[in-house]
């Protein structure tokens, strides 16, 4: 439907948002990423996504984003403080509005590049409790966005409603499973693929890896 027109992915180099960059690859002719430097825990970070990037032969934009650290600082941005997860809870790792603010900038670029599509890999399903990352904000963003800039930005959230196990398959169906599961940071540990197996983005990781393994049926 859009494959004539450039697109922007919100770009971390982890599972979703690379995901989310074969997805865009496959509906749009031109494609880009942003990937935002908050002053990570691990630079590794940066650095995978900065390597998938340009393995995929996509133009990536970093954009220093660290004044998110002088508004909340926290374990994800300061790493003389400990993760941790309540159940039921926030992880220490929330940043209020992170979201919000990374999908603002994103579209600003967008605009000044020629892109009306920007792509996040953003879910509501294993919602986290992160309120900018649900369906009603994105779409409430959406309209804003347009009328602060008088552009017609269309956001894709192709994960939207996907939980772990479905997301990945469909990194399966746009043939790039083994090379999301290899390649991609999710780990708060800094480990690349599977992980340290167990902060809990491993965890949550593994337990969508593992349902959808086996109802593939296949080898592990
Ligand atoms: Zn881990």
């Amino acid at each position: 439907m859009f494959k004539n027109e450039k697109a922007i992915v919100v770009f971390s180099g982890g599972q979703d948002s690379t995901t989310c960059l074969f997805w865009a690859k496959q509906h749009f002719a031109e494609v880009e990423v942003v990937t935002f430097d908050y002053g990570q825990r691990h630079k590794l970070e940066i650095e995978v996504a900065a390597d998938i990037a340009r393995d995929l032969g996509v133009e990536q934009t970093v954009l220093d984003m660290s004044l998110l650290n002088q508004l909340s600082p926290n374990a994800l941005t300061r790493s003389d403080i400990e993760i941790t997860q309540e159940d039921g809870q926030l992880p220490s790792t929330f940043v209020d509005g992170r979201n919000h603010l990374f999908l603002s900038f994103a579209a600003v670029m967008a605009k000044q590049k020629g892109a009306r599509h920007i792509i996040t890999g953003v879910c509501e399903t294993d919602f986290s409790g992160y309120p900018d990352c649900r369906d009603v904000f994105v779409k409430s963003l959406n309209v804003t966005l347009n009328l602060a800039m008088d552009y017609e930005f269309v956001i894709h959230t192709p994960l939207m409603w996907l939980n772990k196990a479905e997301t990945w398959a469909l990194s399966d169906e746009l043939g790039a499973f083994d090379y999301v599961r290899e390649r991609t940071l999710t780990c708060y540990n800094g480990i690349k693929g599977d992980g340290c197996g167990e902060c809990p983005a491993c965890k949550l990781r593994k337990a969508g890896l593992d349902e959808y393994l086996t109802k593939r049926g296949g080898v592990q």
